[in-house]
């Protein structure tokens, strides 16, 4: 069955199990895109308005990584409490602590473009010690492969989306050829969305995967 078909039988076939880390990720990615879309269109506005605009901006790429471990630790781990919550409050405390760094002038500077790329690929590369620990559990669960399998796709998109958008990829190559179109900063914002959307088909698995099989 599809999983958008079973997630919307699924509440009046069995009892289901929470939903709210599921939606927390939906909330942190929109709240994350939506301050990405004001950054980009108020921050021409003045000196000031694009000094907001920008930890606005960080703000929502922290939301988005940290909401975007919910989903897996929660379902994943969901009987093993102490994980879960291990896991989970290491995360939200490494958001919150990338939100406040974030905060700080001198974050903003040109020179620390490579420590924001990296503080952000770091925070989204300790997912993999969740992950890890996930397919050692259930090494035997058919979801916990298939859900792996998106996570490493979407580590490949968020990973290829940092690494352009630290390089400046392609227009280090041909200077004011990708002035317009085809720059590292629109390439990023695609590899983004395309991350958070397979990390939504995850979410579909993992929902089906404890609606049907509880603990
Ligand atoms: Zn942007």
């Amino acid at each position: 069955m599809k999983e958008d078909v079973a997630n919307i039988i699924a509440p009046l076939l069995v009892r289901p199990i929470t939903r709210w880390p599921f939606f927390a990720f939906l909330g942190g990615a929109m709240f994350c895109l939506l301050a990405r879309s004001t950054c980009h269109l108020l921050s021409c506005h003045s000196e000031l308005f694009a000094y907001f605009m920008l930890r606005l901006d960080y703000a929502g790429i922290a939301a988005l990584i940290s909401t975007s471990f919910y989903p897996p630790v929660y379902y994943s781990f969901m009987c093993y409490p102490f994980f879960c919550n291990l896991y989970m409050g290491f995360i939200t405390l490494l958001g919150i602590g990338t939100v406040l760094t974030s905060l700080l002038p001198v974050f903003q500077t040109p020179e620390y473009r490579t420590f924001r790329a990296s503080l952000f690929f770091g925070m989204g590369f300790s997912g993999a010690a969740p992950i890890l620990h996930k397919l050692i559990l259930f090494w035997h669960q058919p979801e916990a492969l298939h859900t792996t399998g998106y996570e490493v796709l979407m580590g490949l998109f968020y990973g290829v989306g940092a690494l352009v958008y630290a390089m400046r990829i392609p227009e280090r190559w041909m200077p004011g050829k990708f002035d317009l179109a085809g720059h590292s900063h629109q390439l990023f914002h695609v590899l983004v969305v395309a991350g958070a959307y397979t990390h939504y088909r995850a979410g579909l698995v993992y929902l089906r995967w404890r609606d049907l099989q509880g603990c």
